[in-house]
């Protein structure tokens, strides 16, 4: 795709064909501040069509084999793999994030197509010992009907896939709704899947306002399911607005990890954790350490060298090489961000590095910050901060640390640092997280399930339980046999 001339209106891609309409949204380059595409949008009515073209590709999608389906999708990773290069590239222009970091998130899209094509063919059921003379029982697992998939902007492609993948493969058709900020990585796998050939109406984009779309895949009793990534705020809200049909959710929703280090732990070990899993994709990650707890015994020792590197970190347009932190989504989030660090700093925490905007950057950098001995009652102790702001604070015992991780609503991510066996199961077992990263900063992947509880979510995404949400369980009862 040609994501260089912001004049010509890119085609949104709709029942197989690709078609322009407006209005036009403006998609910009948070590194530099400027538009740089145009892409077609939809509104509620052509939401409506798509779900009618959706509904009746579903019957033809659903009677295809697992294996076939699953072929398809190997087709539409091939597509990707193929176009990495340019697909990082697309994601690092509209989102901002370090070019190595669109790589890799293109590399974990084509795993998770890949595994998904697999688990197709592993939709298994079951035979159930019948109680009754002549009667037999068995459960088959079919495809829930078509699938509203809304997804946010931080990780614009692989989060979107960890839907569309296993939709797919169960046998639903797909409708997906990417962050308007970040509409071309969605544009550019909309690009793969024609090419891998899949039926009209199988895979479809809805591109446009938000609360338009949003309502026509409630309301429409024909979208059978909504699988949403975002903000708990709006997962809420569609929570709220399900009840009337009884619409089945699948919630992936906000965040707020602790980051344990005990004085047991590999220090070097811990302090790469605690800067990967902080400023990564800038912090805009929901699984990002929104919370770092350090023992009394290597608390100064931590902040040392963890400020030491943390001021290493290169910060510039993403597609810049040997950056390390891009731009925040927009101007708001640093805004955001600047008032957790100065409600932080007004309670009495130690501001170490950072807490400004860079200079010679436009309004949507911020510095890498670490703020030291944070008050557990301020804002960025209690909400998401979004942004690489690193608030550390020091603990003396396991049994207290454990109670300030879990003091929170969210549930979704924790990570532990610790060379004692004993205690990393015991902590990683008490820890009230989907998630839980015993020396390890980067525990997500294909295989293995991904999901919050409380209130970061409800259902999986991702392992075999990834395509669970997308299936219905149907019990067979055989009577009057033998
Ligand atoms: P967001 O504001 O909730 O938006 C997410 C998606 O929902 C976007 O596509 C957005 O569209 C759409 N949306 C907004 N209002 C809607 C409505 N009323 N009806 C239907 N759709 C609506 O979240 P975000 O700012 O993009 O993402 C950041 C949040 O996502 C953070 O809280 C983060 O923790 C969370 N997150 C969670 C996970 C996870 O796996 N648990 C992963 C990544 C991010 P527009 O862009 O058009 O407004």
């Amino acid at each position: 795709m040609n994501t260089s001339s912001p004049d010509s209106i890119r085609p949104i891609y709709l029942n197989g064909e690709w078609r322009t309409s407006s209005p036009a949204l403006e998609v910009i380059n948070p590194s530099t501040g400027e538009v740089f595409a145009q892409v077609s949008t939809i509104d509620r009515e052509g939401t409506r069509q798509a779900i009618a073209d959706a509904d009746a590709a579903w019957q033809g999608w659903r009677d295809l084999t697992g294996k076939e389906r699953g072929a398809y999708l190997h087709a539409i990773a091939d597509g990707i793999e193929k176009r990495a290069d340019e697909i990082a590239h697309t994601i690092s222009l509209e989102n901002g994030k370090p070019l190595a970091q669109g790589k890799g998130e293109v590399g974990m899209t084509v795993d998770h197509f890949r595994w998904f094509a697999e688990e197709a063919r592993r939709t298994y059921g079951r035979v159930i010992p019948h109680q009754m003379p002549g009667k037999r029982h068995l459960v088959i697992r079919q495809s829930v009907g078509v699938v509203g998939a809304i997804a946010p902007w931080n990780f614009p492609l692989v989060l979107a896939v960890r839907k569309v993948a296993p939709a797919l493969a169960a046998g639903c058709p797909v409708l997906l709704k990417p962050a308007s900020a970040t509409p071309l990585s969605s544009l550019l796998l909309a690009e793969a899947v024609h090419e891998a050939g899949l039926p009209k109406g199988v895979f479809q984009l809805l591109i446009g306002k938000a609360r338009e779309i949003g309502a026509e895949l409630m309301e429409n009793p024909a979208c059978r399911k909504i699988t949403f990534t975002g903000s708990t705020e709006v997962g809420r809200e569609l929570i709220r607005q399900s009840a009337d049909q009884v619409k089945k959710l699948s919630m992936e929703l906000g965040g707020h990890a602790p980051l344990i280090i005990f004085d047991d732990a590999n220090l070097d070990t811990a302090i790469e954790g605690a800067l990967i899993t902080k400023f990564r994709n800038g912090g805009q990650s929901c699984i990002a350490s929104n919370r770092i707890y350090v023992q009394a015994g290597i608390y100064e020792k931590f902040l040392e060298a963890f400020v030491k590197k943390t001021q290493a970190l290169k910060i510039g347009d993403g597609l810049t090489d040997g950056i390390d932190i891009g731009p925040l989504i927009d101007s708001a989030a640093v805004d955001t961000a600047l008032k957790h660090i100065e409600a932080a700093t007004a309670s009495g925490a130690r501001l170490l590095c950072g807490g400004k905007r860079p200079e010679g950057f436009n309004d949507s950098f911020l510095e890498a910050t670490v703020l030291a001995d944070v008050p557990e009652d301020t804002l960025c102790m209690n909400e998401e901060t979004f942004a690489p702001v690193a608030p550390v604070s020091v603990f003396d015992h396991e049994d207290e640390v454990i109670q300030r991780a879990n003091d929170t609503d969210y549930g979704l991510a924790a990570y532990v640092f610790t060379e004692n066996l004993n205690r990393a199961w015991r902590v990683a077992e008490a820890l009230e997280a989907g998630t839980v990263g015993v020396n390890d900063a980067v525990p997500s992947t294909s295989q293995c399930p991904f999901g919050g509880i409380k209130q970061s979510g409800l259902g999986r995404e991702l392992g075999s339980e990834g395509i669970d949400g997308f299936l219905e369980s149907k019990h067979i009862s055989f009577g009057g046999i033998g």
